[in-house]
């Protein structure tokens, strides 16, 4: 069967290209050029926190977070089990022990009143990840950080242009890392940015990324010589890659409207199986204001999961299940543990598909898809 819908198209609008000649032409394609300067901005104004780093990905926004945190061997970090790979690899990799605790079932993000528990006299940060942009339990989760003296970086890879009780995704904890790698809804082929909430560590960031050096101080005339000041790294995405989510930056309402009317069409159209107990939609909290980054449907069990898998490919369509729980990864059981019990991880995962959603989707692509969702659920009764 040829593939009609594919799973996800990168965003591209049509000023890309324009504005990576300009890059080009402006003769400054290393990091932290014009157009550097220009994304930053824009996400400074757009979620309102006091600095904002591109880097070249958000595995690499999250490594810089624990580099600030200063996380070491023997620290833990508590962490979700269902989610990427990077929000437990960038603290795994300073030596700390990811423990990893579970879900909410109806927003599949980390179940806030099973973090303190959790908590050992070795816990140094909480990472809650905002799954498909829909904000964790944020003021639970800043009140047991502050009453425990823990850090919070959250993982807001899906969550930029979404918020929580009205506040941007990112901008709660310490740390918030955004994503702009070819899958999420604003992007730049590869890339990410640091959020920084708190002023204190603006200017280590800005020398753990520049290698080590305060060349930022430099580059603003603020010293003569630039100097290897601490440890440090390249955290730099060239200015190439930033003209091309500028772009995107540009439109960012505007792609978001047109997913959030494709993630509407979606749940209008498979409510009556919802209703009928066939499958369930995606719940969103009415003080969570989400971006539409992923439709998703859960099916009864992992075998009902494959089977609709299957018709929808034979249909040409390209859906796709998400994460492998990290504590059952290899990995995961070399450099984690699970916290309590597993009730809902790796039982909602199993359950979970996702269907096409992206910013040139069609609504009659959208009505195809739905449509052979419930011709499925209409063959198996
Ligand atoms: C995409 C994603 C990442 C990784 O982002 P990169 O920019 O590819 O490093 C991390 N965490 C979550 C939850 C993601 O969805």
């Amino acid at each position: 069967m040829e593939i009609k819908i594919n799973f996800n198209v990168p965003p591209y609008t049509g000023k890309e290209m324009e504005y990576m000649k300009e890059a080009v032409r402006n003769q400054k394609i290393c990091g932290d050029g014009p157009f550097t300067r220009k994304c930053s901005q824009w996400i400074e104004a757009q979620t309102k926190t006091a600095r904002c780093l591109l880097t070249p990905s958000c595995t690499q926004a999250t490594e810089l977070a624990a580099l600030l945190l200063d996380i070491k061997e023997g620290d833990e970090v508590i962490l979700p089990s269902y989610t990427f790979v990077s929000t437990a690899d960038a603290f795994v990799l300073r030596g700390a022990k990811a423990v990893f605790v579970d879900i909410r079932p109806d927003t599949m993000n980390i179940d806030e009143t099973l973090i303190e528990d959790a908590i050992t006299d070795k816990t140094r940060a909480i990472a809650p990840v905002h799954y498909a942009g829909v904000g964790c339990e944020m003021d639970a989760i800043m009140e047991i950080a502050g009453k425990h003296h823990l850090a919070v970086v959250e993982d807001a890879a899906q969550g930029i242009m979404a918020s929580y009780k009205g506040k941007a995704l990112g901008t709660f904890g310490e740390f918030g890392c955004f994503s702009f790698h070819e899958t999420k809804n604003l992007s730049m082929g590869e890339g990410g940015a640091l959020l920084i909430r708190d002023e204190n560590y603006i200017e280590d960031a800005e020398i753990i990324r520049e290698k080590g050096t305060d060349r930022s101080k430099y580059h603003r005339g603020q010293v003569d010589k630039y100097r290897w000041q601490n440890y440090g790294s390249s955290y730099l995405p060239s200015d190439m890659n930033a003209a091309y989510l500028y772009a995107q930056l540009e439109l960012a309402e505007e792609i978001t409207k047109a997913r959030m009317d494709r993630w509407n069409q979606y749940r209008e159209m498979l409510l009556p199986l919802a209703e009928e107990g066939r499958i369930e939609l995606p719940y969103i909290p009415s003080y969570c204001s989400h971006n539409a980054h992923m439709f998703y449907i859960k099916t009864k069990d992992l075998e009902e999961r494959s089977a609709l898998d299957a018709f929808l490919k034979g249909k040409g369509i390209l859906p796709a299940s998400h994460y492998v729980p990290l504590h059952s990864a290899p990995a995961g059981l070399k450099f984690g543990r699970f916290h309590g019990e597993d009730k809902y991880t790796t039982k909602e995962s199993e359950r979970l598909l996702r269907l096409p959603l992206y910013y040139e989707l069609t609504a009659d692509e959208t009505e195809y898809v739905a449509e052979q969702v419930k011709t499925f659920y209409r063959q198996e009764t």
